[in-house]
């Protein structure tokens, strides 16, 4: 049994939240990218996850904070400023952590991206972008059930399962395949909920996992540390 998490965005209260969580059963925690940005933990947030292991992807925020070429005009003036905020609060350990990581990982059971099997920056938000990176998961990777990706921080999975996706919901994965799933985000929820949420999966189902953790003291340090006010308001409405 393995858990994916994605989007952790420094929020160190919402990531030591979701590690209490994790059932002592997961092997592997995979993660999907985006260890920081926004948040006021960058450092805290990937020590951790480089000490403890995770496999994990460069996302788009971990390689404009580590990578000093990157052209900031492609982010809104928001996440540019939190970029340059990250890039004084990141020791060199890390940041070279974070350069270094993948685009892409693979096992035997799954493909795990940033944005889309097809492009790390993809935003998969509609029923095009989600069919035809299917379409290519089931051409190029005709033996791989099921490919994790996050980077729109809003929880999802195609095609479609029956019901709407709610705590404890199972997908099984021994039919109708393959399928794509979004974990959502452990730091910056945008589909209007506001506790961070991951999957846990085998070789034969996903299910999500809901998690409260303490917004008011990752506000109270987003404000503290002179970051854009609205990356602490956005935490208290999800969005
Ligand atoms: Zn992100």
């Amino acid at each position: 049994m393995y858990a994916v998490i994605s989007d952790i965005h420094a929020n160190l209260e919402a990531l030591e939240a979701v590690l209490g969580d994790v059932p002592e059963d997961v092997e592997t925690i995979y993660c999907l990218g985006d260890v920081i940005g926004y948040g006021a933990d960058p450092d805290e947030c990937c020590d951790i996850v480089r000490t403890l292991g995770m496999p994990t992807i460069s996302g788009n925020h971990d390689l404009a904070v580590t990578d000093l070429e990157t052209d900031l005009n492609w982010f809104n003036p928001t996440a540019a400023a939190a970029v340059l905020w990250t890039r004084e609060h990141l020791s060199e350990e890390n940041a070279e952590f974070l350069r270094t990581r993948p685009r892409m990982m693979r096992t035997e059971e799954a493909l795990f991206v940033h944005g889309s099997l097809r492009d790390p920056d993809e935003y998969i938000i509609n029923k095009i972008s989600a069919q035809d990176n299917l379409a290519m998961l089931k051409s190029v990777y005709p033996d791989v059930p099921i490919c994790f990706f996050g980077h729109t921080h809003v929880k999802a999975v195609a095609p479609s399962p029956n019901g709407a996706m709610s705590r404890g919901h199972t997908l099984d994965l021994r039919s109708g395949g393959p399928y794509l799933v979004n974990p959502g985000s452990v730091g910056q929820p945008r589909d209007g909920d506001t506790f961070a949420s991951y999957v846990i999966a085998d070789g034969e189902s996903v299910l999500y996992r809901f998690v409260e953790y303490d917004i008011k003291k990752a506000q109270a340090k987003i404000r503290a540390a002179a970051l854009p006010d609205m990356l602490a308001d956005r935490l208290a409405v999800g969005r």
